[in-house]
């Protein structure tokens, strides 16, 4: 038996997952949601990942994410990848910085943007 917390809505179920044969039986989320939250997690668990990127020529960072979930097993080449970035203003909110990101095929985006003169904006 695995006990999880849904993280789909602040809810937050508590949802217990057991083994039944070959398959799994679900219970205690509250919507269908939790069900493939559950299901997931317990085969091919992912997480959209948040980190920070070095600005050049600025104390500043960059905040950036991945555009969506990656499977949490690449979660620390992923972060060994983004260790290593480092961009160039200026830089627009939503901008790609890295595609296939630790070979997940998915890209890394920015979530603010710097202008020229390195001046933060939206972040
Ligand atoms: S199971 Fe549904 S209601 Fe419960 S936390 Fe998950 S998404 Fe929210």
């Amino acid at each position: 038996m695995t006990e999880l917390t849904c993280i789909v809505c602040p809810v937050g179920c508590r949802i217990r997952v057991d083994r039944d044969g070959n398959g799994l039986k679900i219970t205690g989320n509250g919507c269908p949601r939790g069900l493939t939250y559950a299901r997931e997690e317990m085969t091919a668990p992912q997480r959209t990942l948040t980190a920070v990127v070095e600005v050049a020529g600025s104390d500043c960072m960059l905040p950036v994410k991945t555009k969506v979930a990656i499977p949490k097993a690449k979660i620390w080449a992923a972060m060994q990848e983004i260790k290593a970035i480092t961009v160039h203003p200026p830089v627009t909110i939503g901008q790609v910085l890295k595609e296939d990101l630790a070979g997940s095929g998915v890209a890394l985006v920015a979530t603010g943007t710097i202008d020229q003169d390195e001046k933060r904006e939206n972040l």
